[in-house]
């Protein structure tokens, strides 16, 4: 019996018939081959038509702003994909190069006779998908493995703020928050199948090697559960009190396992859901679903996702008429990337993303908001503020990312506030503001150089 996938969560991107050759799954969002529905449907294909399946991954000499940091963290993350494959009797293969032409080419090699990839709304990986579909001449289908309710499903257009997407989703879910069906074999492959030399493959990079991998912290599927099952043990039902608190240390912390798709998203929410219901566990559940797959929304309907065109018209202009305020401070981009202004609380902030490669999500946004306080424009300032996130976070080059840096500087998904010097009616923070909320001290402590 075949483990049909919604036919909702696939999206045929052109016109061409199947060919009578192997399916090719080109993973690049989701990388793992664990609750994955875009691998599962890549599958049900095989074995529909008999025909072999192969998964290939393109590995790209550069992306945004990653580092070695995130690379490796990648890297570590598809070995243990690799292995996983091999368990299934399915072979993973790695090819650095420009990801069109190696799917191409690899398509041409085996005689394709479709393609299957996962969805991703930025612009790089439309441009790759775009530029493939005019030199193919085979089926490719596009699957939304990284979404609960494909973004597709959820709304034609940008949506205006959670109060908007987050009917629409509560409606799906029942239909999409379905179990992932138990792994079905497919019929033997004799495939020469070689493991991945990580270190190999790196060391052909051109990579900026200063930001360096994340200490402590276990990429791949294995790591990802673990932290899940630990977060769903010791931090789920206290979630809501941690989300304010930066000391409390119980935010999940699984954005860069669910950023490289080493986890599934749908999974960590089956398991949620699973948990008694407590303010905690619904708190969080709104982040993974509603936040996540809003800020999914924007990216796939606004393509000035990291500029602030994207901002709604009432940002512009209030960041427009506070534009030559003056500024206390304004810091280069060099000196708030060594965390050295003179707010320690803010320093520290940036101390624990270039130390952990994450931040906690409450001094994300102070931190972003003070970057536009000190920089000379807020064009400056947006420019800074998804550097610095991209170079140090794991989970950098996000959709999340993209949209939480709009959302501090721009007033996206948020409504305007008092007005004020440089923020205009944008939302403000304070130093004073998170004083009131923790222990600001102990934060610094925690993350002091
Ligand atoms: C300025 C700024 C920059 C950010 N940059 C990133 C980024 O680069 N990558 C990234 O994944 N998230 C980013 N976020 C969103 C959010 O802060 C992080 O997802 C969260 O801090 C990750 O930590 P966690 O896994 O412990 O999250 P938890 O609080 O445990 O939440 C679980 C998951 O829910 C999702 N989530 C939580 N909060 C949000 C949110 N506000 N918007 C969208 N999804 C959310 C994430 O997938 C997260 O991993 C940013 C937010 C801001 C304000």
């Amino acid at each position: 019996m075949m483990a049909a996938v919604h036919p909702d969560r696939i999206r045929r991107l052109n016109q061409a018939v199947q060919g009578a050759g192997p399916v090719v799954y080109w993973m690049s969002r989701d990388q793992r081959v664990d609750d994955n529905w875009a691998l599962i449907h890549a599958a049900d294909m095989a074995r529909q038509a008999r025909v072999p399946l192969h998964i290939l991954f393109c590995l790209t000499g550069s992306f945004g702003e990653a580092c070695i940091r995130q690379y490796d963290f990648m890297m570590q993350g598809l070995v243990e994909t690799w292995a996983r494959a091999r368990e299934r009797g399915l072979c993973l293969r790695i090819r650095p190069g420009h990801p069109p032409d190696v799917v191409r080419s690899f398509a041409r090699a085996c005689n394709a006779g479709l393609v299957v990839t996962d969805f991703d709304p930025l612009r790089i990986k439309q441009e790759w998908k775009r530029e493939l579909l005019q030199h193919l001449d085979i089926p490719v289908h596009e699957v939304d493995a990284h979404n609960i309710v494909p973004v597709w499903r959820v709304s034609d257009k940008q949506e205006y703020a959670a109060r908007t997407i987050r009917p629409r989703i509560q409606r799906l879910l029942a239909e999409f928050l379905e179990p992932f069906p138990v792994w079905e074999a497919l019929p033997e492959q004799d495939i020469p199948c070689v493991e991945p030399d990580g270190e190999d493959l790196m060391a052909g990079l051109e990579v900026d090697r200063t930001v360096l991998p994340v200490a402590g912290i276990t990429p791949g599927y294995t790591g990802g559960m673990d932290r899940m099952h630990a977060f769903m043990a010791h931090g789920l039902d206290r979630y809501d009190r941690a989300s304010r608190d930066p000391n409390a240390n119980g935010l999940s912390r699984l954005s860069p396992w669910l950023h490289f798709g080493q986890i599934a998203a749908q999974r960590v929410v089956l398991e949620a859901v699973a948990s008694p219901r407590t303010q905690g566990q619904q708190a969080f559940l709104e982040q993974i679903i509603i936040r996540r797959e809003l800020a999914d929304n924007y990216c796939l309907h606004n393509p000035h996702y990291d500029s602030l065109e994207g901002i709604p018209a009432w940002g512009r202009a209030t960041l427009d008429k506070h534009r030559h305020d003056v500024r206390e401070y304004v810091y280069s981009t060099d000196a708030l990337e060594k965390a050295a202004t003179h707010d320690s609380l803010w320093n520290a902030a940036q101390q624990e993303m270039r130390r952990t490669g994450i931040m906690h999500g409450y001094m994300r946004m102070y931190w972003a908001k003070k970057i536009l306080e000190w920089s000379k424009t807020p064009e400056d300032a947006l420019a800074t503020a998804i550097r610095l996130n991209d170079r140090y976070g794991l989970d950098g080059r996000d959709p999340n990312g993209y949209v939480g840096v709009l959302w501090s500087m721009g007033g996206l998904h948020d409504r305007p506030w008092k007005e004020r010097p440089v923020f205009g009616t944008v939302r403000f923070m304070s130093a004073d503001g998170c004083k009131r909320k923790f222990d600001v001290h102990e934060y610094i402590g925690n993350n002091s150089p």
